[in-house]
């Protein structure tokens, strides 16, 4: 039997209804989110993400800017353009497209935006609040993972989770989540040893590598929840997750295609970070 298909595009949509709901009420209190993306260079995945991002605001009812820098920016500039927006009344939240030239420091400019229009939930004080389980925003891909278990049904309570990666972005906060949730987690990594094993004991597998066909079916328990986070380009051009997506299907309980699985769930979470700013900026409780 197949496994379930988490489909992100879904809830997605379901999750952006009910922000632009949200959004037409906070208008007629005169309160309209704001984004500001920032990209520097030419980098073609970067575009297209940003493309999306700017989709996705508009699918939302946001206002939004898009500052398209040279990749000659220097590290002093593009920190100028973020305290501007910094002060800029009308953004609720900024967000810089990585990966930066690499003669700029991902670091600082992380460190330049003020942590309350962190909607990517990368500044060491939003880092901090995670860790310790009292946050503004939650960083957006592991904030998608969370949303998709949690639609359909899959409770990490008491659960082996295992995440394979160790990355800022997603394995570490998302081992912190699963952990919040009351997961038994372990972070798989380049120096795991035993690896199968390991992954083999799942109930929830998060795969975050960056390598395609990396999850294979004897990787997998029988019946397990299997999130692909992966974003891979195949020879072809084609996009391809971590997980083998044809034979994990045959054993997993659950699973995410790529794409339409976590994807779309990344962006949809940046929008919900961005009106939470926009609530905090004016005010407003949840
Ligand atoms: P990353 O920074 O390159 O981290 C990859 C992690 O995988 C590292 O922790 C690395 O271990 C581990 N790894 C690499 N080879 C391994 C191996 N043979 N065995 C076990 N672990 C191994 O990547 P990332 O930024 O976390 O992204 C991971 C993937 O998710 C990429 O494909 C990326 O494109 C995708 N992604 C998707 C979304 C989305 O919205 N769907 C968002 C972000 C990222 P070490 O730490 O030991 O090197």
């Amino acid at each position: 039997m197949s496994a379930v298909r988490m489909d992100g595009k879904m809830v997605s949509a379901k999750v952006r209804g009910s922000i632009l709901d949200e959004v037409n009420r906070l208008k007629k209190r005169g309160v309209r989110p704001g984004l500001a993306v920032i990209i520097v260079g030419e980098d073609p995945a970067s575009q297209i993400y940003v493309r999306n991002k700017e989709r996705a605001c508009e699918e939302c009812g946001f206002y939004s800017e898009k500052y398209a820098l040279p990749e000659e920016t220097t590290q002093e500039q593009l920190i100028g353009l973020i305290e501007e927006l910094n002060h800029n009344p009308h953004i609720d939240g900024i967000l810089c497209q990585m990966p930066v030239p690499a003669h700029i420091s991902e670091q600082a400019v992380i460190d330049a935006i003020d942590p309350t229009k962190d909607v990517d939930a990368f500044h060491p004080v939003n880092v901090g609040k995670i860790m310790i389980g009292d946050f503004d925003f939650l960083p957006c891909t592991p904030a998608g993972v969370m949303e998709l278990l949690d639609e359909y049904g899959v409770d990490p309570k008491g659960k082996k989770c295992v995440v394979i990666g160790r990355s800022n972005i997603v394995g570490k906060p998302m081992a912190m989540l699963l952990l919040h949730r009351h997961g038994t987690v372990t972070i798989c990594h380049s120096r795991t040893e035993n690896l199968k094993e390991v992954c083999a004991q799942a109930d929830i597998l998060v795969a975050a590598v960056g390598r395609a066909d990396f999850v294979t079916a004897d990787m997998v328990k029988e019946g397990a929840a299997v999130i692909d986070v992966g974003m891979n380009r195949r020879e072809n051009g084609k996009v391809t997750g971590d997980v083998c997506y044809d034979e994990v299907n045959e054993k997993a309980g659950y699973l995410t295609p790529v794409p339409g699985g976590v994807g779309p769930m990344t962006i949809t979470m940046l929008m919900k970070n961005t009106l939470k700013a926009a609530k905090l900026h004016a005010g407003i409780e949840d």
